[in-house]
């Protein structure tokens, strides 16, 4: 079996520039796309605070972009989910289905996944109304009633981007300030079509009998009021949870799960390094993802070299 220099956990923005560095490097980095290929960018429309687009860039544009650039330079890409990770060995063995793979170091920025709220009745009528993603579900709510969950700025951007189909979105937020920044919040504010219900809750999402969603049982976290608000869908914008549990008890994590690093990137296993939304808890955004893969690579060559020697 080959012994790969690096492996790439991750094709969002973080494990792509990790890539372009790596192969830039001559390292011939092999990267594992995962279970959502381009990561959150993947799932996004207009990216407007990139750098070096003064119109924006669609952000599954923005991946491929990405992409292709490290592909250019020798990254090879491999459909596959890490389900196994012995970080004890020398080589690191890397387990994906019913393959092995052997590598010297490691780039873990498997990023992060959507929150969900965990009420069962919400698990059921996943994609039979309830999503945590806009782009790809929205058209089917064209004309109907839409509830987004969140206060952050992923639900200020679902809500915008909803109304394209709905014909009214309610954002439900279960504090009265918003987590989101100015611009986000103003233009969701802006939106005729947006409409808010602040320190609100969800108790229940109706009618899992029927397999659709027909409305929402609502409680009002002040006056502990409840209700059933109609609406044909509920998306997520809640934020992420990191995906590190294949490294459980192997590598350190916070109680939220993100793994901790020192020196932005280095884990507490020479030659494993973690960058993007996986460790970031943070700041969260595509650039500094972006420069994050960049100093993990960075790393990685250093340690290459010095193990060399
Ligand atoms: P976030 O900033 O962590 O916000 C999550 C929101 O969901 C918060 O308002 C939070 O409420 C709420 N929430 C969390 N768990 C909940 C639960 N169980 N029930 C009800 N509400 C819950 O996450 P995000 O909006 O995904 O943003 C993450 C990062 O990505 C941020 O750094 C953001 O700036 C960035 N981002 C940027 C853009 C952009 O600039 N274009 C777009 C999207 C995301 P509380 O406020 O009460 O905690």
């Amino acid at each position: 079996m080959d012994i790969r220099n690096v492996v790439i956990i991750g094709s969002g923005c973080a494990g792509h520039t990790a890539a372009l560095y790596t192969a830039r490097a001559n390292l011939k980095p092999l990267v594992i796309e995962g279970h959502e290929p381009g990561g959150q960018l993947g799932l996004t429309t207009l990216v407007e605070n990139f750098p070096g687009f003064p119109e924006g860039i669609q952000g599954p544009e923005l991946i491929e972009n990405m992409r292709k650039q490290a592909s250019r330079f020798g990254a090879e890409y491999h459909m596959g989910h890490l389900v196994k990770a012995d970080l004890s060995k020398r080589p690191i063995e890397l387990t994906f289905g019913k393959e092995t793979i052997q590598t010297r170091s490691l780039i873990i920025a498997s990023g992060a996944s959507a929150r969900w709220l965990g009420l069962p009745s919400e698990h059921a009528l996943i994609g039979h109304g309830v999503s945590s993603c806009a782009t790809c579900d929205g058209f089917f709510f064209s004309g109907k009633e839409i509830a987004v969950i969140g206060g952050g700025d992923s639900a200020m951007e679902e809500a915008t981007f909803l109304t394209r189909f709905a014909s009214k979105v309610t954002l439900i937020h279960r504090r009265e300030e918003f987590r989101a920044s100015k611009i986000m919040l103003e233009r969701a504010r802006a939106n005729p079509k947006v409409a808010f219900l602040t320190d609100t809750v969800v108790d229940e999402v109706l009618d899992v009998s029927k397999k659709e969603v027909t409305a929402l049982r609502l409680r009002n976290l002040k006056s502990g009021e409840s209700w059933d608000f109609p609406t044909s869908a509920m998306f997520l914008g809640i934020g992420h949870v990191p995906n590190a549990k294949v490294f459980a008890g192997q590598l350190d994590s916070d109680a939220d799960g993100y793994l901790v690093t020192k020196n932005n990137v280095m884990t507490k296993v020479p030659g494993v390094f973690a960058c993007g939304d996986v460790q970031d808890r943070r700041y969260r955004q595509a650039i500094t993802a972006a420069g994050s893969g960049c100093m993990a690579a960075l790393e990685v060559e250093k340690f290459l070299g010095e193990e060399r020697h």
